[in-house]
């Protein structure tokens, strides 16, 4: 069989070294006899994995000690609904930064708990999406917190700037692009990511929280989202998916046996560069957002026309290059290049698009 790539946003590709790993210790995991999955969360076996979990995910972020890792349900939609009763109080106020799809559904269904106020923060021009404002130092103090994006998964806008919200708590969805740079935990109130894109399967969601936001929620928040009782319970108040755990803990392995951030940084931006500069040059596909902005996780671009982007994709998916039709609500096509994608994966691509556009000019 000739080397398949897989760019789907999420659920999307895992470290191959992981996989094998997972499945050669499948059957008998740590001389259990058994596999993890069929192991008590809260036997001694699992509670190590747990704490060796978060203590690679610790030295991956460098994240300080005033902060814990959590581990929940629901992914990160379910936070969505969980931060607002968590950290507003009863008539409290926050304020939300929107950048495209996920920034604004985070707004929508936060506004379903409290007084939401939103900003646009990017704006078109010539047909070109770029992020204008992330200075908010002026207004954010009147808010519980100030909620953003920092990578939009659907167009493939990132924001590497932290926005400036002075002393006020910041809150990110890094989703889709967590673990794949170095980041100043210490800016942030609160980071959490649903585990599918860049850490392990779904079912999982890993919340870093700054200690001081924990014990404010809401008396009607749900108790397996409360994160005081999330942490004073180890992330086990229910079961926990325990084989996501599992594979989130190799993944983090993976990471730090391979260099951590710092390497991963520089793998993934010499992985983007080289796709956005085929992408300038060819005068065949089109990126849409503006240099400064272009995600290195998401790369989105389109053809002339949707036949000939329905087209590509068929075309691409025979020759083993899987999932790259884009999301429905913008079409097109999207490379999603996370951590796991080897620089290979992106050459392919290349030299499948070189040849599509010459067959199709
Ligand atoms: C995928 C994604 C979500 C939704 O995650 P679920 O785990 O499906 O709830 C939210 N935010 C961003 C940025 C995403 O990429």
């Amino acid at each position: 069989m000739s080397q398949v790539f897989n760019f789907s946003a999420g659920p999307a590709m895992m470290p191959q070294a992981v996989l094998a790993q997972a499945q050669q210790e499948l059957l008998n995991w740590e001389a259990l006899q058994t596999s993890v999955m069929e192991v008590s969360h809260r036997g001694k076996n699992f509670m190590a994995l747990a704490e060796r979990s978060i203590q690679q995910i610790r030295e991956l972020l460098a994240i300080p000690d005033n902060y814990q890792v959590l581990f929940a349900q629901g992914g990160a939609r379910g936070q969505f609904a969980a931060i607002p009763l968590n950290l507003l109080g009863e008539n409290g106020k926050a304020l939300y930064l929107n950048s495209g799809y996920w920034s604004a559904a985070a707004a929508k269904e936060a506004r379903l708990f409290g007084k939401i106020d939103e900003v646009t923060i990017t704006a078109e021009k010539d047909g070109v999406v770029g992020v204008e404002k992330l200075d908010f130092s002026e207004i954010a103090a009147q808010y519980d917190y100030v909620h953003y994006c920092p990578n939009e998964t659907i167009s493939g806008v990132e924001i590497f700037d932290v926005p400036n919200v002075g002393d006020a708590v910041l809150v990110a969805d890094m989703s889709s692009n967590i673990l794949s740079r170095p980041i100043d935990v210490s800016k942030f109130g609160m980071i959490y990511a649903g585990a599918q894109k860049n850490m392990g399967p779904s079912g999982i969601v890993i919340l870093i929280v700054r200690d001081d936001l924990i014990g404010k929620a809401r008396s009607a928040t749900p108790s397996i989202w409360n994160y005081q009782i999330l942490r004073d319970n180890d992330s086990m108040f229910n079961t926990p998916p325990t084989f996501a755990w599992y594979l989130c803990s190799l993944v983090f392995q993976w990471l730090l046996d391979n260099g951590g951030l710092s390497a991963m940084e520089s793998r993934n931006r010499a992985k983007a560069e080289k796709l956005y500069a085929y992408l300038d040059q060819s005068g065949f596909y089109r990126n849409t957002v503006a240099v400064a902005n272009r995600s290195l996780m998401n790369v989105t671009f389109t053809t002339e026309n949707d036949d000939l982007n329905a087209k590509f994709v068929a075309a691409a998916t025979k020759c083993g290059l899987q999932a790259l039709k884009g999301h429905r609500i913008v079409g097109g096509m999207r490379a999603s290049i996370y951590n796991a994608m080897p620089i290979e994966g992106v050459e392919a691509l290349i030299a499948f698009m070189q040849q599509f556009a010459q067959e199709n000019q």
